[in-house]
């Protein structure tokens, strides 16, 4: 692909990625193979490129971005950073709000940051097709727009219910030239099989993995891109929190607290990293908090232990909390964040007490989605609104502590597809979910090596 390597030159971008595995104090625990021994990179060949299996394992800090992919990045990049006033006055907060807006990316979220490095690599090492899984649609359409720019085939396996249910995003896909297919399908077999058991099965985010990978793993030609959790997702995304620390820097601001919700962790990883490093290198005071659903509790009720990524169990198994992957979440809107597991990086950090984590109702959420629109204008995603609900719980203690705090979140995308969502809410027809724990203690039963099995 050509270079506008004027429009390059123009702009003050990061040019490396940040690599927090460099600074953990201590080492991730290894994936792990079904045998319970540690992944071989040839293992993982079968479905990642040589240069993402790589940086899914490397101690290297600082990782230098490829030209191609800053080339596509400066197309958005770098995204802006705001101040909320007007909700800070709402609030009647002394403390400073600030939101770093990734809805400017052709996708409407922060998912480009990685799709388009994903595909790039994939092209290089002479791959033709991508396969993947989505939720809501965000990833799949991340994907599909990386497949466009880079001439990469991509098939989504996308669940079922959102399929149904979000007809706007197989459209986005559609338009990127992406194949979008109902998970569970007829294409695998563990979709067949499925099928078989139950035709109105209406998917998971495991299942829809388990599909894309089983046909990734049965095809030379064809990849599998994964758009959260694995190590090397969240370096593409610390493009963000690098941003976000030179524009504050800029004039003259640095938070004393970071927040970002977490369905996988990618959003969160790429705003709190490169501040997290601060906290480990410099001792830095400051808060670092992630933001997840009641519903879909991973840390805040989780076990941190071994688990598979899928619900067939055909991916590596990852240290991580996880609330088993055979735990089916509830139906919340905020598609993005219902996942059974949690990046291993995101996992660690909070083990060794590096990140906090904390949990909102969907109802609460969208309190502070819909305050957040009428005072800022911007319309945030569902998964969005949890970050926002952080921010103001800080901001209003703030305020009752008397404090000048400085709070950074991430705006991880625009809202504009999930206005049937808003429409819910506002008509006073959307359900809180509890978490149920009996569900959970069942589906960590299913753990690879709990006692037992
Ligand atoms: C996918 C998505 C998320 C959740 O995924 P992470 O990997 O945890 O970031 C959050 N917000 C938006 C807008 C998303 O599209």
């Amino acid at each position: 692909m050509e270079i506008q390597k004027i429009d390059l030159q123009q702009k003050e971008m990061p040019r490396e990625w940040y690599n927090i595995q460099a600074d953990l104090p201590k080492p991730l625990d290894p994936p792990l193979a079904p045998d319970g021994k540690p992944i071989t990179p040839s293992q993982m060949e079968v479905i990642f490129p040589k240069a993402l299996i790589e940086q899914e394992m490397t101690q290297q800090r600082w990782i230098k971005i490829p030209e191609e992919v800053l080339d596509v990045y400066c197309r958005w990049r770098p995204s802006p950073i705001f101040r909320a006033i007007h909700l800070e006055k709402a609030l009647q907060t002394p403390a400073k709000i600030y939101y770093k807006y990734e809805g400017c990316s052709p996708a409407g979220s922060h998912k480009p940051n990685t799709s388009i490095a994903q595909a790039y690599y994939n092209k290089k090492e002479g791959i033709k097709r991508l396969t993947t899984e989505t939720g809501a649609g965000q990833w799949g359409s991340a994907l599909a727009l990386a497949g466009s720019l880079f001439g990469i085939e991509v098939r989504v396996f996308m669940v079922k219910a959102s399929y149904n249910m979000k007809p706007a995003r197989k459209q986005i896909m559609a338009i990127w030239g992406a194949e979008c297919i109902a998970s569970p399908s007829q294409e695998t077999e563990f979709g067949r099989k499925l099928l078989a058991q139950d035709p109105e099965n209406p998917g998971s985010l495991g299942i829809a993995i388990s599909e894309a990978v089983e046909e990734a793993a049965s095809r030379k030609d064809t990849n599998y891109a994964l758009g959260s959790v694995l190590n090397h997702v969240m370096l593409h995304q610390t493009i963000i929190g690098q941003e976000a620390k030179q524009q504050l820097k800029s004039i003259g601001e640095y938070p004393d607290i970071v927040i970002g919700c977490i369905g996988g962790g990618s959003n969160f990883a790429g705003i709190s990293f490169p501040f997290a490093m601060d906290k480990i290198q410099k001792n830095k005071k400051i808060k670092i908090i992630a933001v997840e659903p009641k519903a879909c509790p991973s840390i805040t009720k989780g076990a941190y232990d071994y688990d598979y990524g899928d619900t067939a169990g055909m991916t590596p198994i990852l240290k991580m909390f996880t609330l088993g992957h055979t735990f089916m979440p509830p139906a919340i809107h905020a598609g993005g964040l219902r996942y059974h597991g949690m990046s291993p990086l995101v996992s660690a950090l909070v083990n060794q007490n590096i990140v906090e984590a904390r949990s909102y109702h969907q109802t609460e959420v969208f309190d502070a989605g819909l305050l957040f629109a009428r005072t800022e204008g911007l319309v945030p995603a569902p998964e969005t609104t949890h970050a926002i609900r952080g921010a103001i719980e800080e901001a209003i203690k703030a305020k009752e502590e008397g404090k000048e705090k400085t709070i950074l979140f991430n705006f991880s995308g625009h809202g504009f597809f999930d206005l049937s969502s808003y429409q819910l809410y506002m008509e006073g027809k959307l359900e809180d979910f509890d978490y149920h724990e009996d569900e959970v203690k069942k589906a960590l039963k299913d753990l690879p090596f709990c006692k037992g099995n």
